[in-house]
């Protein structure tokens, strides 16, 4: 699409949108009394308008009911967690038996590792990307520590190449390559929450698997942003959580996949609970875990439900408005950010923004990362008084991510606008 840097073709490609009526379904926060420009839906997505009956039935069914809602509540408490995997699965591209949604992100990922991390004296280590999230980090590095090893030796990070941001395909192949004799584990984020690149999942789970080891991933930046096909790409497992891309509130809770080649593995070792174990048997409350040869044999506890049902508010919206139409909308809005801010570059007799995230449809989502050249905590700073909430990580990167369910073309138009005032003052 030949895009131009109007109001009138931003407001044109807005009327277009088959998406366009969904903003409505959502609270958008108000700055200075009006409407603010929310491009931080990859930190908190904004509130459903329907979160809050879905929560409040809840709370109804609770105080009418009591522990008998584990029956009688409108949605079942019992088996409540089983109302997620259908819709999930067109998300994650995954058979719904392969997930589960259940605790939190980081909870999650040290329970797949449990599972999937098995370090041997000859396989020990993980490759990963450089700059992982500091939750992952710290996961794997106590991993590590847990089963007796030293971070340095096996923690092996993929950097960019000198004077790159994102990185190459071929080098995360290659290392994979380098330590083909002792990788246990190689374990990426779906989508680089620093850059907002997305990884070659196939590719990497495949050079994974050729020698012999396991593909992990965590999805938290990838997950309702762009599409997945992990079963098809045969990943072994992956986690995610629903607060960012996924409109399910703060602290919201997470998911989790395993391929179907393991799911009813029940020599894995795993780290238990009762709401994982066999369901017609589970209160016998006898000795003797059985785990459902599903992905529910991972879960531990009983259901968070007033958390799910935020999670079920936001779900059918991405179900009514398809996660396709999502994917290719959230890359049209990236794609046009991309198109401002070159006009912006292309305006100034020196380059003022260098963007971070590949440009190719198939390595990015809606995220986009501008690594400021000039004046960067001043426009950050300029945004938020006029309104944009954008997201600052040091030294001196802004990342904004118009979301496709909530955002408009006029809101990249805008914003665009805005960053240009302030670099030319
Ligand atoms: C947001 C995020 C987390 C946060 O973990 P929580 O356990 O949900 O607090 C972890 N990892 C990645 C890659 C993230 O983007």
């Amino acid at each position: 699409m030949q895009f131009k840097n109007t109001l009138e073709f931003a407001a044109g490609l807005d009327e277009n949108d088959g998406l366009k009526n969904f903003r409505d379904q959502f609270y958008i926060p108000l700055i200075n009394g009006k409407e603010s420009i929310y491009f931080t839906g990859n930190s908190l997505g904004l509130q459903p308008k329907t979160t809050q009956d879905y929560v409040l039935n809840e709370l109804e069914d609770w105080a009418n009911f009591g522990v008998e809602g584990h029956f009688h509540a409108r949605k079942p408490w019992m088996p409540y967690h089983e109302i997620f995997p259908q819709q999930l699965s067109k998300i994650i591209g995954a058979l719904p038996e392969e997930i589960v949604v259940m605790n939190q992100l980081t909870v999650n990922l040290h329970l797949l590792m449990v599972s999937f991390y098995r370090p041997t004296k000859q396989r020990y280590k993980i490759i990963c990307e450089a700059k992982a999230f500091p939750s992952d980090q710290y996961a794997m590095e106590s991993q590590v520590k847990y089963h007796g090893l030293k971070y340095e030796e096996a923690v092996i990070e993929v950097s960019p190449r000198e004077g790159e941001h994102a990185l190459q395909t071929e080098d995360i192949l290659s290392a994979i390559q380098q330590h083909a004799d002792s990788v246990a584990l190689v374990l990426f984020g779906g989508v680089n929450y620093y850059t907002g690149q997305f990884f070659d999942i196939k590719k990497i789970t495949e050079a994974a698997h050729a020698v012999g080891a396991i593909a992990g991933f965590d999805l938290a930046h990838a997950a309702g942003n762009v599409k997945l096909e992990l079963h098809d790409w045969e990943a072994d497992f992956a986690c995610w959580c629903s607060y960012k891309y996924l409109n399910s509130g703060p602290g919201g809770v997470s998911g989790i996949y395993i391929h179907q080649k393991h799911i009813a593995d029940s020599s894995l070792p795993r780290f238990a609970g009762w709401w994982g174990h066999t369901k017609d048997s589970r209160f016998k409350m006898e000795k003797g875990f059985e785990p459902i040869p599903t992905a529910e044999g991972w879960q531990l506890s009983n259901a968070p439900i007033l958390s799910m049902a935020a999670h079920k508010a936001s779900l059918d919206i991405f179900d009514e408005a398809g996660i396709d139409n999502l994917v290719a909308k959230g890359k049209l809005l990236s794609d046009y950010l991309f198109f401002i801010l070159d006009e912006i570059n292309a305006g100034s007799a020196k380059k003022l923004i260098e963007v971070i995230t590949p440009r190719n449809a198939h390595e990015k989502g809606y995220q986009v990362s501008m690594l400021m050249l000039e004046k960067g905590k001043e426009v950050f700073d300029a945004l938020k008084q006029h309104g944009v909430l954008a997201d600052w990580r040091e030294p001196n990167v802004i990342r904004v991510a118009p979301v496709p369910l909530y955002n408009t073309f006029t809101d990249v138009f805008t914003f665009g606008q805005i960053v240009k005032t302030i670099l030319n003052k």
